[in-house]
């Protein structure tokens, strides 16, 4: 893992960007270098330089493109694919009565690598098969926007900002990397700790960087600039199962006049909570279980038939990823983030939220890029596999 972690760095990104440079200089055919950043890493550095989420984007979309980089996008857009689709997969096992057990939330790879490994046949058939936010982004970036710009995928560099270096290994799985296409999903990720190393090599004085927008090159008409990012309606901590069960309302009981408020109730500690709504027969039983101690014991109680969620949403770090292992801490905070988190959160809260069925340009690219919703391409696309993987199995543990 350690080899990978350094293949997959700041550093790498920077050679790739130099001798795409050298190409270009030279006149030869060179690669479309994107980065897509993700909002944690984004607020993170945005707190740790005084600045607000705008002129943090504002920055690193000026800093990157001086750099080389091609194309500057926002994760924001496949997050909305990953709830909408995890929406949808909640809702028809709900239906249908399939349950055999709670489904359980995919978009953590920490949480993912863990159940592989310890509980994968007790786990694995109820974990969401929807692909995380970064793997939809790679998708999204590899065929669509590849085929857009009749670019080969394997000419296309996909680098993501990521709040955790658990997002490196997610990349890495064999699961997403396409053999057809010869190419990763994302091929580096990089953090928001390695941006700030980044910045310092680079001898960045982030107030006289100049400052450029986020490219927007999914609509039909012309590209157009964006300044802000995507910020999905409970985007943080709690953020999937928020937006699951407001969706699954809609859908049981399109005649509620409005939806009650989601309140999740703490338990033994703030990291692990439950929400229980019912309505004539039906009663729906949300869980958030934040860090691995609260997931361990968790775990044991379901197994022990214990307790009995409909939904489950899982992140590995305590608070989720805001919290990310990557994520910038408080100076002199040590490995205490409890301080950065919190402030982390107020600025979330005070950014304008969207739900994602909102988003105009997510409606666009179901038509356009995968037939509409429910579609074979679109299972194809948006969804993935996971492995049991036995414990004593190393080799079987990475697949790249
Ligand atoms: Fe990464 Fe932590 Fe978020 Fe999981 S919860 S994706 S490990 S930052």
């Amino acid at each position: 893992e350690s080899v990978l972690i350094s293949q997959q760095s700041h550093e790498e990104m920077m050679r790739v960007i130099r001798e795409n440079n050298e190409r270009k200089a030279s006149g030869e055919t060179c690669k479309l270098i994107v980065l897509s950043l993700a909002l944690q890493p984004v607020l993170s550095l945005g707190n740790k330089f005084a600045l607000s989420q705008r002129e943090m984007v504002g920055k690193l979309c000026g800093f990157f493109k001086r750099l080389g980089v091609d194309l500057i996008l926002d994760v924001g857009l496949a997050h909305c694919f990953t709830l909408l689709e995890l929406e949808s997969e909640f809702i028809e096992r709900f239906r249908t009565g399939q349950q055999g057990g709670p489904l359980f939330s995919s978009e953590c790879p920490g949480w993912i690598c863990y159940a592989e490994k310890s509980h994968g046949d007790f786990i694995l058939p109820n974990i969401s098969r929807v692909k995380s936010p970064q793997q939809v982004m790679g998708t999204l970036v590899k065929t669509y926007l590849a085929d857009k710009l009749s670019v080969h995928p394997s000419n296309v560099y996909h680098v993501t900002l990521m709040p955790c270096y658990d997002k490196k290994l997610e990349a890495s799985r064999g699961d997403f990397y396409n053999e057809q296409l010869a190419c990763r999903d994302v091929d580096c990720v990089i953090t928001a700790v390695e941006v700030e190393v980044l910045l310092v090599n680079e001898n960045v004085n982030l107030h006289t960087e100049r400052e450029d927008t986020l490219d927007w090159p999914w609509d039909a008409q012309e590209s157009r600039k964006q300044e802000d990012m995507i910020v999905v309606e409970g985007g943080s901590s709690g953020g999937y199962a928020h937006q699951v069960f407001l969706q699954t309302m809609r859908h049981l009981f399109p005649h509620l006049e409005t939806i009650p408020s989601v309140e999740f109730k703490p338990l033994r500690n703030p990291d692990m909570k439950e929400f229980t709504f019912t309505h004539g027969d039906t009663t729906l039983r949300f869980c958030i279980a934040n860090g691995f101690r609260n997931i361990q014991n968790l775990i044991q109680k379901l197994k022990r038939k214990k307790c009995l969620y409909d939904f489950i949403e899982i992140m590995a770090c305590p608070a989720g990823c805001l919290n990310g292992g990557a994520q910038i801490r408080n100076e002199g905070a040590g490995t205490n983030s409890r301080e950065t988190v919190l402030e982390l959160e107020t600025t979330l809260n005070g950014l304008k939220k969207q739900e994602p069925f909102q988003n105009e340009t997510v409606h666009q690219l179901y038509t356009k890029w995968l037939g509409g919703r429910d579609t074979d391409k679109a299972k194809a696309l948006l969804y993935t596999n996971y492995h049991n993987i036995p414990k004593n199995n190393i080799a079987l543990n990475v697949k790249w």
